[in-house]
């Protein structure tokens, strides 16, 4: 197998989403030095446009080298660490992994569990923080990609404001897709992976950091547990020093420009409203179809449905089918949903009308026979 025998598909899993030939053309431009006063620029100008679909002020806004769990690492790793009490919201695989990574750092963690499906209702959040007044840090993951739930953070924003509590947020498949808004909802920590909403392949991680945060992180007084992720390091990178840290993913990089230059030429509120619409449409299509959308409604994430299948149908056999006959990648369940449901990523230029009508005339087709 070489990579040139690879044949295209419609991808409409839980990520990576679909890559517009612009995005691979820029990845195909000559590969430069880290430190070349062009790559600088760029570096430069992928900050700025971060910061705004964060909607942030914050300086340390960059990306992470690596996926979304690098980003999730690397914003646990320097806010958290041995003794520390953080409040964790789970209700699926990304809460679950919040929880196992802040334990690795030796965290003592209070998970705020709720069934898969449904939010964390933002109360439980609250209850738990007046119960543990030490925490250091509360985490919430905004979309629950493994049940595709749209979890509310304003309460708990509202309640850290002028605490010393910080906020963690996940923001993977939010990001580009429903509004984040980092600086309005008092979010101090918060990080996203570029093959969701963006519509840019796998390998880089959004991050940003209040100065709530950076003030922490300097005051720590063992170092951050992972060199790699290292918030002060790195910084030194970004900022006016320019000291090689590690090698950025350039062409990675580029690709994530002119990701970030396809979100501003769209707007974020028509961006936001395209995603809403073609995710309702979708919904609505399979509902009529007997299929029963598995996260608790009103809090249905339009980038991301997860829907159990009419009639009790296997639904491996079927996913197969749609990959094999018809070029069309889509999710299965994860765990207590696994084997139960599908997961249909509608994001960044996979989430328009045609490609829900391709979608659904396979389904179709497969359902039938
Ligand atoms: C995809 C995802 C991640 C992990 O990202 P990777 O790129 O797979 O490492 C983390 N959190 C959420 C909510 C996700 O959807």
């Amino acid at each position: 197998m070489n990579s040139s025998e690879i044949e295209p598909r419609l991808l409409l899993g839980p990520g990576p989403s679909p890559v517009s030939d612009r995005i691979l053309e820029a990845m195909a431009r000559p590969t430069v030095g880290h430190l070349d006063p062009q790559f600088l620029a760029l570096m430069d100008s992928v900050s700025e446009k971060l910061r705004w679909v964060f909607g942030t002020g914050n300086r340390m806004t960059f990306p992470v080298s690596g996926t979304g769990s690098a980003g999730m690492e690397g914003a646990l790793a320097n806010v958290v660490g041995p003794g520390d009490t953080v409040v964790v919201g789970v209700n699926g695989v990304f809460g679950t992994r919040l929880v196992e990574m802040s334990r690795r750092m030796g965290a003592d963690v209070v998970a705020v569990e709720a069934p898969w499906g449904e939010i964390v209702p933002p109360e439980r959040m609250l209850d738990a923080l007046e119960a543990h007044p030490e925490a250091r840090l509360a985490a919430l993951v905004h979309a629950e990609t493994s049940t595709g739930v749209h979890q509310p953070l304003d309460e708990v924003g509202d309640f850290l404001r002028n605490r010393e509590t910080l906020f963690l947020v996940d923001a993977v498949t939010s990001l580009g897709g429903v509004p984040v808004e980092v600086d309005r909802r008092g979010i101090d920590v918060c990080y996203s992976g570029t093959q969701k909403c963006l519509g840019v392949p796998p390998g880089l991680a959004p991050v940003t950091f209040s100065e709530a945060a950076l003030q922490r992180i300097q005051k720590r007084e063992r170092p951050c547990q992972s060199w790699y992720l290292d918030v002060g390091l790195i910084a030194a990178y970004l900022g006016a020093e320019r000291r090689y840290h590690h090698t950025a993913p350039i062409n990675m990089v580029y690709a994530l420009h002119e990701g970030l230059r396809i979100v501003e030429e769209e707007g974020l509120e028509a961006r936001f409203a395209r995603h809403q619409e073609v995710g309702a449409r979708l919904q609505s299509e399979l509902v009529a179809r007997g299929f029963r959308l598995y996260a608790q409604e009103g809090y249905r994430l339009p980038q991301l449905t997860s829907a159990a299948l009419p009639g009790g149908r296997e639904e491996g056999p079927l996913r197969k089918r749609l990959l094999e006959e018809f070029h069309i990648e889509v999710g299965g369940g994860l765990g207590p949903a696994a084997g139960k449901i599908w997961r249909i990523g509608l994001m960044g230029a996979g989430a328009t009308h045609d490609t829900v009508d391709r979608l659904l005339h396979a389904v179709d087709r497969v359902l039938d026979s």
